[in-house]
């Protein structure tokens, strides 16, 4: 299905909100670690078979990552494991950060390891940044609290934040679709999903866009460690966007002026409203 011009050309220049980012790796590393930061599932490193470019996210990075590279489209493995060799992390992420067009990066710092916090973030990418606090962690403030936890949790909770964003939700879309219908304080994330999904993250978007109402659903890529995630999330999404709202607009379902509408919602301005962003 070929996108229409002005819907495509729209979704290309959204200057997104990723309201949920990690920073990229600090410190160089072998192939090995590359492989295992293509896979999120897996805490193990991966068995000596198993080649983290032998997936879906294997294969976008070889599709949209290596052209920013100066390498050509589907590059073979080492050919772009090669070229990524010759670059520092750092220097790879001032290549890729810019490239995403986000505006705004909300990161969340709650992960362990040599990861760029939020000044790298910002001088990296160019962007503003801002830091979000996931539930787990105010789950694991209140369990360090003395006396009730429940009441410590409660009360946390409604100090640091009073909007639930669910995240991860693959492979429960359509229900995380149905809860953010039903309670005005949920909300759905599509990161993460997105760049595992690779070549399949189209239909995903497409799940997300059934029963979550249109205000509810926040675009982000969710990348931790190797900075083409924080890349490869914005690229996927506005691909996905653009063939599924073209989709509508081509079977006479939606006008294209309220697909440009729509795909603003979860692109940024969903993203600004939840998160207070001037
Ligand atoms: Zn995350």
């Amino acid at each position: 299905m070929p996108a229409t011009s002005a819907l495509a050309d729209h979704i290309a220049g959204i200057r997104l909100v990723d309201n949920h980012v990690h920073g990229y790796w600090l410190t160089p590393g072998d192939r090995k670690r590359f492989e295992n930061g293509l896979n999120e599932a897996n805490t193990e490193p991966l068995a000596d078979f198993d080649s983290g470019f032998d997936t879906q996210l294997g294969f976008a990075v070889r599709a949209h990552c290596a052209p920013p590279l100066g390498l050509s489209k589907h590059v073979d493995p080492q050919g772009y494991w090669e070229r990524r060799s010759e670059l520092t992390e750092d220097q790879l992420a001032r290549v890729f950060l810019p490239a995403a067009g986000v505006s705004d990066w909300l990161v969340d710092t709650g992960l362990p390891g040599a990861i760029a916090g939020l000044p790298e973030m910002a001088d990296a990418s160019g962007g503003a940044v801002g830091e979000i606090v996931r539930l787990e962690q105010v789950a694991e403030q209140a369990a360090a609290a003395p006396g009730d936890y429940v009441e410590a949790f409660r009360r946390t909770l409604h100090e640091r934040t009073k909007t639930i964003v669910l995240l991860h939700c693959y492979p429960y879309e359509r229900e995380a679709g149905y809860l953010a219908q039903a309670f005005n304080n949920v909300h759905l994330d599509v990161g993460l999903s997105i760049n595992h999904l690779g070549a399949r993250a189209e239909a995903f978007i497409a799940r997300t866009l059934e029963l979550a109402p249109f205000r509810k659903i926040l675009y982000s890529s969710d990348a931790f460690g190797p900075a083409e995630l924080h890349y490869l999330g914005s690229v996927l999404w506005r691909a996905g966007m653009a063939a599924v709202l073209s989709g509508f607009v081509a079977r006479g379902q939606w006008s294209e002026n309220d697909a440009i509408a729509v795909a603003d919602l979860p692109g940024r301005d969903n993203a600004r409203r939840v998160y207070r962003l001037s």
